[in-house]
């Protein structure tokens, strides 16, 4: 850590856990009320026309009229994938994005549970029960080595502990290294994560079985990843699944 990465994490632990300094924003390093500026509260966005189901911005509301209500895409109509909806607190963008990058090259606890904390904050507003168990995507054994931590099982960890749901993070194992997905097309990211996880040999299915599970990333792009994962618990017995994650990339689905 440099020295004004190291001045900025004890400043805010300070202010956090000891109320001694007064609070700088997180993203900017201004003085702020709270964890953010006003400034950067404002780039906070998030977009509400979307799928309810897998999150993809939906078309115009001319489109998509055929079904108004389910407010779900074309694609989650005549191919669902094996989960019923999408939570995540922001688009991935601005604030949100540098935040996500910044934890993911750094293990930080205040990251941690800040943007965990963003998701559990939208979670509490969904009218549909809690998740009974959260399962967060697992990293191939090599990138964990690489990156030191697993950023998902972190902020599953943080959610868990705030809402005391359980998190299962032994019982998925990624089996293939798949190459960096950023930049890929949705089809090429389909392929590339196809058969990349596996139920864990000797592990007991019993405990995914007619549970309402819960798959924790930090971002959702294509959602490629989270159709795969769902589909190993589906197969397992899950009753419901849902994925939630901190962000949501914006992109439009080409039907
Ligand atoms: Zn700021
Ligand atoms: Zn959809």
């Amino acid at each position: 850590m440099d020295d004004i990465k190291q001045a900025r994490f004890w400043a805010a632990w300070l202010h956090r856990f000891l109320h001694i300094l007064p609070c700088t924003c997180e993203i900017c390093a201004r003085p702020a009320a709270s964890l953010f500026c006003a400034q950067c509260r404002l780039d906070l966005t998030r977009n509400n026309e979307c799928c309810v189901q897998c999150a993809e911005e939906l078309p115009s509301t001319i489109e998509f009229a055929y079904a108004p209500q389910s407010k779900r895409c074309g694609r989650c109509i005549t191919n669902p994938p094996d989960f019923q909806r999408t939570v995540f607190a922001y688009d991935y963008n601005g604030p949100v994005a540098e935040l996500i990058q910044r934890f993911k090259f750094n293990e930080s606890l205040i990251l941690n549970h800040l943007l965990a904390d963003m998701i559990t904050s939208r979670l509490k507003e969904y009218e549909f029960p809690l998740p009974e168990a959260l399962i967060p995507v697992p990293l191939h054994p090599l990138r964990l080595k690489q990156r030191g931590f697993n950023q998902s099982l972190e902020l599953a960890r943080r959610i868990g502990k705030t809402l005391n749901i359980p998190v299962y993070h032994t019982l998925l194992i990624r089996t293939r290294n798949t190459p960096k997905q950023s930049g890929l097309a949705r089809r090429t990211r389909e392929i590339n994560i196809k058969g990349a996880f596996q139920l864990k040999a000797g592990k007991n299915k019993a405990q995914l079985k007619s549970k309402h599970l819960a798959i924790v990333d930090d971002v959702i792009t294509t959602g490629s990843t989270t159709r795969e994962v769902a589909k190993i618990l589906k197969r397992s017995g899950a009753a419901s699944i849902s994925a939630i994650a901190v962000a949501k990339t914006r992109h439009r689905i080409n039907y």
